[in-house]
């Protein structure tokens, strides 16, 4: 087991890891840059580096920067959390190549699954069921295009190969709009990217979010730990994740979830991981795979038991994983609710002072959270700052304790989301469930209207 990990993120994951590291006995170096220099989870920390100013291109995006901290601090693994450098291919290679052990999937993988053209390629090889839609990249021909997108049917998504952060799409209606929409995709994805390439897919018009957890060793084996629904969005940014999914029968969960841990085999997958799908009609399309640990795993770890994040530290340690598919089981319901500095319905960060900070607790209530009374929330990073997190042995449970955990969360000094928390929670259709991804900016919509 390694005797050092350095982390290389900040915020509630930074807190989240160092834990975890704390529980099997590991010492952790936190980085940071000079605006969270007072931050709770760098002072609890074994040591700490400053890497650098504020922003994150100067600090948290600096690769010799991070690397330099690990070698001086004689760190052996480096865990990269989410978000920043996690899906960096040439981070975990160079992580790698300077001795280090990358807490996360070798290089190539990564590389392999950033491209989504070669990520849906490789999946539908594997296996996994993909939304319909072009073989690859689009070809030049315009006469090809068109043909293409007659057989697909409309209307088509334009999608980026390169793309990311829900950017670099174009939804096309008609077949008169679609070659111009082909080519400012192209330019946009040049521009924005560095990479032209782009591709067709049906757009599916009332899909649900659901995505498959899969943990996989370096021993060759993988397992998968069922689904999380994450359709509440805004601007294809997650708002509220449950686990697991309304409607999702056992059957249809050992299908999806088998065709993923055969597919995590074939490619040598090395870690912790998530296959994004688009749910519509019951049928699973695969739209893109996650590398890294991500924000609403914790949903995932209260209906398992399993500790993720320790998973993804002992696989790196080369360690097999100590369980195997018959001895994971689903127990109960749990639903995440991202708190973010921000404005609750027009969504204006609110970075400040956080003056008044009451956690909620009781039974089955989990926060994940880095902030506390008089922590000031910089401005220069995403707005969430924490997770609250309700377990119940039913859906409708989890969703009381939900309900009143938000009841009793007071924070004060800056915006944050939770109003808009407490309104989703007592939505009629989120209460029946299975609601679209465009569910919440429809309501949203509706609210500001
Ligand atoms: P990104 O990497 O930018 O998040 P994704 O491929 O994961 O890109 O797609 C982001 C979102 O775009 C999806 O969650 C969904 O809302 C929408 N989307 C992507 N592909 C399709 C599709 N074929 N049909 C309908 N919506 C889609």
């Amino acid at each position: 087991m390694f005797d050092k990990v350095l982390i290389a993120n900040r915020g509630e994951i930074a807190l989240r890891i160092q834990r975890a590291c704390r529980e099997l006995g590991i010492k952790t170096v936190a980085v940071h840059s000079e605006a969270d220099r007072e931050a709770k989870y760098v002072k609890l920390a074994d040591e700490s580096v400053c890497i650098g100013p504020a922003p994150s291109g100067q600090s948290y995006l600096n690769i010799p920067a991070v690397i330099s901290a690990a070698e001086v601090t004689d760190a052996e693994a480096i865990h990269p959390g989410y978000g920043f450098l996690s899906e960096n291919a040439d981070f975990a290679e160079r992580v790698e190549q300077s001795g280090f052990a990358f807490i996360g999937p070798r290089a190539e993988t990564i590389r392999l699954m950033g491209d989504k053209v070669s990520a849906k390629d490789t999946m539908k090889a594997a296996g996994v069921p993909c939304v319909p839609g072009s073989e690859g990249a689009l070809p030049e021909d315009p006469d090809e295009v068109l043909r293409i997108a007659k057989a697909i049917g409309y209307p088509v998504i334009i999608k980026a190969a390169g793309g990311g952060g829900g950017r670099g799409m174009r939804v096309v209606h008609t077949e008169a709009a679609l070659l111009a929409s082909v080519s400012m995709t192209k330019a946009e994805a040049q521009a924005a990217f560095g990479n032209p390439v782009v591709y067709m897919e049906k757009f599916l018009e009332q899909p649900r979010h659901i995505e498959i957890q899969v943990l996989a060793d370096q021993q060759g084996n993988a397992v998968y730990l069922g689904e999380r629904d994450c359709s509440m969005q805004r601007r294809h940014q997650k708002v509220l994740e449950e686990a697991p999914a309304f409607g999702i029968t056992p059957k249809m969960r050992e299908k999806i979830g088998t065709a993923c841990a055969e597919a995590c085999k074939r490619i040598n997958y090395r870690g912790a991981g998530t296959f994004e799908f688009l749910y519509e009609n019951g049928e699973f399309y695969f739209i893109e795979m996650n590398t890294r640990v991500q924000v609403e795993h914790p949903v995932t770890e209260m209906i398992t038991g399993i500790d993720i994040v320790q998973q993804q530290i002992l696989i790196a340690a080369n360690q097999k994983l100590s369980f195997s598919q018959k001895d994971i089981k689903l127990s109960g319901h749990s639903i995440e609710c991202r708190i973010n500095a921000e404005d609750p319905f027009n969504f204006v960060p609110s970075p400040g002072r956080i003056t008044t900070f009451h956690m909620p607790g009781g039974p089955g209530i989990r926060v994940d959270t880095h902030a506390y009374q008089g922590y000031m929330v910089p401005p220069n990073y995403d707005s969430m700052i924490g997770k609250l997190i309700a377990y119940g042995d039913t859906r409708q449970q989890a969703i009381a304790r939900m309900q009143i955990a938000l009841s009793e969360m007071v924070i004060e000094g800056i915006k944050t989301n939770v109003a808009l928390h407490k309104e989703l929670l007592a939505d009629a259709a989120f209460h029946q469930g299975g609601t679209s991804i465009h569910y919440l900016e429809h309501k949203l919509g509706i609210a500001t209207k």
